[in-house]
């Protein structure tokens, strides 16, 4: 699990990171949206890709960061890391909709369905 500094309101499109190397703990994982690995490139290309992160939910609702989050204030909340390309292909109503399924499933991919 990933993490960023969000508060509500604001855009889910964080931070662009370059492409990642072999080193890093997320070069093997999917991508949420294309599924496939996030070292590689978009639709499976060898080309690597840069990646961004996407701010989803908190991470945990008991904690004082729940009052902070809804007095509007900046708190760490959860985040998922997708192929920069990915997040492109989605609009501001189209990347709610995919966080919202993320969120409606803690701990899981949109796999389970
Ligand atoms: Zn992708």
């Amino acid at each position: 699990m990933f993490y960023v500094r969000w508060k509500m309101g604001d855009t889910r499109r964080c931070r662009v990171f370059p492409p990642l190397t072999p080193e890093h703990p997320a070069y093997a994982m999917k991508c949420l949206y294309c599924h496939y690995e996030l070292g590689g490139g978009f639709g499976g290309s060898t080309k690597p890709e840069a990646v961004q992160l996407i701010a989803v939910a908190l991470v945990d609702p008991d904690s004082d960061a729940l009052v902070k989050f809804a007095a509007g204030r900046v708190c760490n909340v959860g985040a998922v890391l997708l192929h920069e390309r990915c997040v492109l292909q989605m609009t501001d109503k189209q990347l709610e909709e995919f966080v919202g399924e993320l969120v409606h499933v803690p701990g899981q991919t949109q796999d389970a369905t």
